[in-house]
């Protein structure tokens, strides 16, 4: 296990925002150990805006020392606005080994469903079984775009082993928990070969799949075939969601015009 050693005071912690997950959404930790190299949206919004210095800063989590507290004095403010809560936008509520943050996110939905507020939960590290204990309109996510282990530690060096994420979704759905995966920011055959449909069959029990291409990366762009590629991919994610009966949404800009090619 990995302890904090940086602390962080804020004035406020729900905002509204645009993600598809939900309308709102809260960051109790500033950084993530999981240091994404796809690049990290997240990372480069808090260098840019000088909130990390490097991405090793951004790669030691800062946890949010008065997190609860805020919770405490928001909820009863913004709980008759939110449709549902999501943890998280900018960083990782289930940051692998890191025990404090694990606690603090528990902790965190514990009050937000007390509340009378569901949320969902989007992870790299592991989803810990006791979530199941929680309200069962929670939406439990993780993030799977392979299952190449080595790739893996390569563009996702500290988040959790692919497998160990997903036994544990697999676990809350066998607690009859709703599940969902977000294969986004899913990678051109340049970055790696591999087989859309073998990664659906893998977490084919899950209730919504999100499908994403990569975006912010000249190595896709490089890819000339991209578009046509990403068409077919969200194709094949339709077909085999429609077949199964599973939810599904892909992201806005995976799909483009086929006249729009090159
Ligand atoms: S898990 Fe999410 S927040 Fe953490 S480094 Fe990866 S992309 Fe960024």
């Amino acid at each position: 296990m990995k302890k904090i050693k940086k602390f962080i005071h804020r004035k406020t912690l729900i905002y509204k925002t645009e993600v598809e997950y939900g309308d709102y959404t809260m960051n109790h930790v500033l950084g993530c150990c999981h240091g994404c190299l796809y690049p990290c949206y997240a990372y480069l919004l808090k260098k840019r805006f000088g909130e990390v210095k490097s991405y090793e800063d951004w790669c030691e989590p800062a946890i949010v020392e008065n997190a609860l507290e805020l919770l405490d004095a928001e909820l009863p403010k913004f709980k008759n606005k939110i449709q549902m809560l999501h943890l998280c936008f900018t960083t990782d509520p289930f940051m692998y080994e890191y025990d404090e943050v694990r606690d603090m996110s528990i902790a965190a939905i514990k009050k937000i469903n007390a509340s009378g507020v569901k949320c969902s939960v989007l992870t790299k590290g592991v989803l810990p079984i006791e979530l199941a204990q929680m309200s069962k309109d929670n939406e439990y996510g993780i993030t799977l775009i392979s299952t190449d282990e080595a790739f893996r530690e390569q563009i996702e060096p500290g988040a959790a082993p692919w497998k160990e994420r997903l036994s544990a979704l697999k676990a809350l759905h066998d607690a009859g928990c709703k599940t969902w995966v977000s294969i986004e920011p899913y990678p051109t055959p340049n970055i790696i070969k591999q087989d859309l449909i073998q990664l659906l069959e893998k977490v084919n029990f899950v209730d919504r799949i999100i499908f994403g291409r990569m975006n912010y990366n000249k190595v896709v762009t490089a890819y000339s075939d991209h578009k046509h590629f990403f068409n077919t991919c969200a194709t094949e994610v339709i077909a085999y969601c429609d077949k199964l009966g599973i939810d599904y949404h892909i992201k806005n800009g995976t799909i483009t015009p086929q006249c729009d090619t090159k």
